[in-house]
């Protein structure tokens, strides 16, 4: 998916934890990602002390413009909404980060109207 253009990356988070809320919490930072990561934004699993999933950990590189940071952001919330149990590996772009892709795009296409 590529936005042509947005809300602004604030409302599409609020927007997204609102209308597709993931499973595990999700943890949203627009930040410096050194260019040596190679990303321009990740979504990471975190754990708990346990070793249990805790949340999800997404980072947007600051230097994006805001059309490009809210497609990254749109990505990355589909990574954190393809997780479930019984689908951990969620960082791959298989059917379950289709569907999550889908979903977000509805919700950004509804925040337009
Ligand atoms: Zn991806």
């Amino acid at each position: 998916m590529t936005l042509h253009r947005s809300v602004g990356f604030l409302p599409l988070l609020r927007s997204l934890r609102q209308h597709c809320p993931p499973v595990l919490p999700m943890r949203v930072r627009r930040c410096k990602i050194p260019a040596s990561v190679g990303a321009i934004a990740d979504c990471a699993l975190m754990s708990d002390d346990e070793g249990k999933p805790s949340h999800s950990s997404i980072r947007v590189a600051s230097r994006l413009p805001e059309i490009a940071a809210c497609d990254a952001l749109a990505h990355e919330v589909a990574h954190a909404l393809a997780y479930t149990t019984e689908h951990p590996a969620f960082l791959d772009h298989g059917p379950e980060w289709g569907l999550a892709m889908a979903r977000v795009y509805r919700a950004h296409e509804a925040l337009l109207r």
